[in-house]
């Protein structure tokens, strides 16, 4: 598909957007900004930096959009303390597939899913972060997600959206429900 006109002018300035917070719905606001960006004729990688047990069959989904590509790790971290290094070697290939990505100018807009968790469990140095973001093309808009978000990361932000947990229906012993939190 080839991009919208309207879109593909020259003066588009790509923003940095975070959503963090502990409230539900970051990466859910983050696939509803992928699809829409890609409905609207950009080019979107999504990376989904956390794999978890569940399926998450958004990612799916998102596959099949045209513009839109994903990456997900292939396993997940271990969080074992003896086993840091591997985490660190599994957080070192995703963030320089991601870099990548960001650099090239072939994606007008690039969502890094749940990289805050990875800065803040030190994973993955946040001078890495800012120095990407600083180095992006001018163009090319950057999603980041994920609770604790550093205070640098803030400070890069273009837009802030942090969501607020007022209720959540796992405190009232209702466990994840398919198809809204996985
Ligand atoms: P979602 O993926 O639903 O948009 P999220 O990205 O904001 O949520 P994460 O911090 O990535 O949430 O947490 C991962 C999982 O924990 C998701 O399944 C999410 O629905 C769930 N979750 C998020 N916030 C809460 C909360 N306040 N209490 C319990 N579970 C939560
Ligand atoms: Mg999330």
């Amino acid at each position: 598909m080839k991009g919208r006109p309207d879109l593909a002018t020259d003066d588009r300035r790509g923003l940095v957007l975070v959503m963090t917070g502990r409230g539900k719905g970051k990466t859910t606001a983050a696939v509803g900004q992928a699809i829409r960006a890609a409905g609207n004729g950009l080019s979107v990688k999504y990376f989904q930096f956390l794999k978890g047990t569940w399926n998450y069959g958004e990612l799916d989904v998102l596959r099949s959009i045209p513009n839109l590509e994903v990456e997900r790790m292939k396993t997940g971290f271990t969080w074992e303390p003896d086993r840091l290094e591997e985490d660190r070697a599994l957080a070192a290939a995703m963030w320089r597939s991601a870099r990548t990505a960001v650099l090239s100018r072939e994606y007008d807009l690039v969502v890094l899913d749940d990289v805050n968790y990875l800065v803040h469990y030190r994973l993955l140095a946040i001078g890495e972060v800012l120095d990407l973001l600083r180095r992006r093309p001018s163009r090319v808009h950057v999603v980041l997600t994920g609770r604790s978000a550093s205070p640098e990361i803030l400070e890069a932000a273009d837009q802030i959206t942090e969501m607020t947990d007022v209720k959540h229906h796992f405190r009232s012993g209702v466990l994840a429900q398919s198809g809204i939190e996985y």
